[in-house]
């Protein structure tokens, strides 16, 4: 069975796989909220060939060699462009996240993006998650993959006035409010995605997904999400749905 699922996601588009694995129990970092509106709980995800096939996932993630195969997978397939991590579930571990810096790595023609919410205490705090936040840097840094911080109102950081340009620096959790770090807060090497009532609520740093006031705008046309931002606009918003 093949690890990446082309054409299963009509909002990704043409030439981009996706991986998925079962939602909040793979999200260590989830908040009420974002489990409350979660889409991957609810229609398609429920047909039970949907879930086996995200059990089936999970387990072959969870598997020795999993890095070895996948980047083997993506050679083969070269067709494949961009890979969505994750439009389902999230980084539930740390040797997990090392996995994905060996496949990021190994595939440098090809490109990746996902959002996660395993930057948060929580998540850091959870089994298996030692050392998740520096592990969430290194591979933030590899020069294929654009890595987003899921954000939403339960978290204390939001949308408002996050103007600083990107940093690279670990240690500088530095929150959209620009005030003291707090535990809430993403750290500011990542770019941040917002789930919002209505697009009033993002400032001019984010760019409003096209795909969600026009569907046939998809990922493999739009590219915002897994290039990297060449102005101010750095985040993205999406509303609830
Ligand atoms: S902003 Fe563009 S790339 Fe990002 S999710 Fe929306 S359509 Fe896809």
């Amino acid at each position: 069975m093949s690890i990446f699922k082309v054409g299963t996601n009509t909002k990704l588009g043409k030439r981009i796989a996706a991986f998925s694995l079962p939602a909040v129990s793979t999200c260590p970092g989830r908040t009420r909220l974002c489990e409350g509106i979660c889409y991957a709980t609810s229609g398609f995800f429920r047909f039970k060939n949907v879930r086996n096939s995200l059990a089936s996932a999970y387990e072959e993630a969870c598997k020795p060699g999993f890095a070895l195969r996948a980047s083997e997978e993506l050679r083969r397939r070269r067709s494949i462009e961009a890979v969505r991590i994750h439009p389902s579930g999230d980084f539930f571990g740390t040797s997990y996240v090392r996995e994905w810096i060996e496949i990021v790595r190994s595939n440098p023609n090809v490109r990746f993006w996902g959002y996660t919410r395993s930057w948060r205490e929580s998540a850091q705090q959870a089994d298996g998650c030692e050392g998740i936040l520096d592990a969430l840097h290194e591979l933030s840094q590899l020069p294929n993959i654009e890595l987003w911080a899921s954000i939403d109102e339960e978290t204390a950081a939001r949308t408002g006035s996050r103007d600083q340009e990107v940093s690279s620096e670990p240690e500088e959790a530095s929150d959209v409010t620009g005030s003291s770090a707090s535990p809430e807060s993403p750290p500011g090497w990542l770019r941040v995605a917002d789930v919002v009532d209505d697009w009033s609520q993002v400032d001019s740093t984010f760019v409003q997904c096209p795909n969600l006031k026009n569907r046939a705008i998809t990922c493999a046309k739009c590219t915002y999400c897994f290039k990297p931002a060449k102005t101010k606009k750095i985040n993205v918003a999406f509303t609830k749905h």
